[in-house]
């Protein structure tokens, strides 16, 4: 019988390494803030809603960095995932910080060599002899970087440590791909034939064809090391007049039972 599938919250011995690894992309895209802040050729509100465009695009950019790092050391864990891009979002902060200060010095006429500027005595000295209002201004915009920076990486984190992985051979399972195509079927149907992992009854299930605008999709990801690991999620998909499609999560990801993966895999060998 198929049951759900949860990541078993394991990481492997290089998480230490993933979390070094990761002050790197943070660092840098931390300095591009700087940078982008620093010589901003904008005014006014139209300032804060770049500034706000940039801290987005820099933190889309960090959590794909941190996925490829996650995926790299095998960590399934959602928590760990979040206090990496907690980490990552702060040291992103802490260099964009040193980088704006060492740039504004710079164009005042003061160089000052930059494992200076990354002292936090120097940065908390710098921090002060900013006035009152704009401090507060610059702490609230500090916060929404902060936020930005590490929310989002950690919500993007989650698509690695959830994925489906196969703890007999140490591996991630290859993408998700289509297996059947089938018409629209009541949900609470399908989702039973699945989870009672009757594969008979689902292929008597009524497959869709080219001319159907909705259909449910049976796609599977399974174990690239061997043939017993597999897991299977039901989506429907819609496409409307125009061009537009709408995707829909029907069923999370279930394990499949070893012995029905053969027959998955002529399926999907018949797909192609
Ligand atoms: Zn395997």
């Amino acid at each position: 019988m198929g049951t759900l599938y949860s990541a078993s919250g394991r990481v492997s011995g290089k998480v230490v390494l993933a979390f070094l690894l990761s002050g790197l992309p943070a660092g840098v895209i931390g300095g591009c803030m700087a940078m982008f802040v620093a010589y901003m050729p904008l005014s006014g509100l139209s300032t804060v809603a770049a500034l706000i465009v940039a801290a987005l695009v820099l933190s889309v950019l960090l959590g794909v960095t941190l996925n490829a790092i996650l995926r790299l050391a095998h960590v399934r864990n959602r928590r760990v995932g979040h206090v990496l891009a907690l980490f990552s979002g702060m040291v992103a902060t802490y260099s964009g910080t040193a980088a704006f200060f060492w740039i504004a010095l710079r164009t005042g006429g003061t160089e000052i060599p930059v494992p200076q500027a990354l002292r936090p005595d120097f940065l908390l000295e710098m921090l002060s002899t900013v006035d009152a209002l704009s401090a507060a201004v610059q702490t609230l915009l500090i916060v929404i970087v902060v936020l930005a920076f590490a929310w989002i990486p950690a919500v993007i984190s989650q698509r690695t440590t959830s994925a489906p992985y196969c703890e007999a051979c140490g591996l991630w399972c290859d993408e998700f791909a289509p297996a059947v195509y089938l018409k629209p079927t009541s949900a609470a149907q399908l989702q039973k034939t699945i989870e009672a992992w009757d594969l008979e009854a689902v292929l008597a299930l009524e497959r869709a064809t080219d001319q159907d605008r909705a259909m449910d999709i049976i796609e599977t990801a399974r174990c690239s090391g061997c043939r017993d690991f597999a897991t299977v999620r039901l989506k429907r998909v819609h496409h409307e007049y125009g061009g537009k499609t709408t995707v829909e999560l029907r069923m999370p990801p279930h394990v499949a039972p070893g012995v029905d993966v053969e027959m998955l895999a002529a399926l999907l060998e018949e797909a192609d």
